[in-house]
């Protein structure tokens, strides 16, 4: 297995592929990779959610977790909108996954990753693939936007760190796109994407405890639905190909805090 590759010269690529890029300053090989794509994911996620609630099977409740309980015969989790009784606890938090865990004894640390991300709309759509040129990286969105962003750039998170950050990407970007800078309605975001720690995902039960499982990573927009049905699958009991690299028993434990114990124990948390 691999990855299929073409190699083009700027001028073909302006000719034949982009034409609405300006390539005169850059040097070839540009390297095509024919498979790769992009995804609309606020709707794409919108639809597997959908998709989930029409089994029948799924409650929705929005509500912030405070408290998780283990206990012999099931688990608790206390959340603002009062408690909630199950057999598993899935959790995928994101960067919230650290706060969580920690107060069940293992941190499990997923860092906030912050960066600047600029969008423009521009019709007719100007772009058909997602580019990377050096630091830079753009590609299509969804309504003739084009969306952009900086690898390498250090972001402070202040609001006005956001806007200098965001001028400076625009500005860069206009000298590959220069159609950009016609554009009527130039956006910034200032974003956090959680991180593990270690960069890889995570996935697996929370060492000792049996009733919580964890899920979080960076490319979860690639890798969500296949990595969504793995856990799945072993939360149900079945077996599955995830690697030893993801498992939960990288993190070194926390300071204890939980206590297992029955329901008949005594009264709930929270
Ligand atoms: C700007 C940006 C660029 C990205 N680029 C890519 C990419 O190129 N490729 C790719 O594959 N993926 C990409 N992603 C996806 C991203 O990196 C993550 O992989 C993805 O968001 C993980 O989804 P998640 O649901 O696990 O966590 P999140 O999206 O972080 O969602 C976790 C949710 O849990 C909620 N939460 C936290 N604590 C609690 C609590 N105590 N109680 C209740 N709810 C709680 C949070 O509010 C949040 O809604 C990008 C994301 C962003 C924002």
């Amino acid at each position: 297995m691999g990855v299929a590759v073409e190699y083009w010269t700027p001028g073909d690529v302006q000719r034949r592929l982009e034409p609405n890029l300006r390539l005169g300053e850059v040097e070839g090989p540009i390297i095509r990779l024919t498979e790769e794509g992009w995804i609309d994911s606020i709707p794409f996620i919108g639809r597997l959610r959908q998709a989930a609630i029409d089994t029948g099977l799924l409650a929705v409740v929005t509500a912030t977790a405070l408290h998780i309980d283990t206990r012999r015969d099931e688990v608790c989790v206390t959340t603002s909108a009062g408690n909630l009784h199950g057999t598993f606890v899935c959790l995928a938090a994101g960067s919230g996954t650290s706060t969580l865990t920690k107060a069940l004894g293992c941190k499990i640390d997923v860092a906030k990753d912050p960066g600047i991300l600029f969008t423009a709309s521009i019709q007719p759509s100007i772009l058909n693939h997602v580019v990377y040129a050096g630091d830079l990286h753009f590609r299509p969105d969804s309504n003739g936007r084009v969306m952009g962003g900086h690898h390498t750039a250090s972001f402070d998170g202040t609001d006005g760190d956001a806007l200098t950050q965001s001028l400076r990407l625009a500005a860069e970007l206009a000298k590959v796109v220069p159609s950009i800078s016609q554009a009527p309605d130039i956006q910034a975001y200032a974003v956090s994407r959680p991180v593990p720690v270690d960069g890889l995902p995570i996935a697996g039960w929370l060492p000792e405890m049996e009733r919580i499982y964890v899920s979080a990573c960076h490319s979860g927009i690639t890798i969500g639905p296949l990595l969504g049905m793995l856990c799945a699958n072993e939360i149900l009991g079945k077996s599955s190909a995830l690697p030893t690299e993801f498992r939960t028993s990288r993190f070194k434990p926390d300071v204890k805090t939980h206590t297992l114990r029955s329901t008949e124990d005594g009264p709930e948390a929270g």
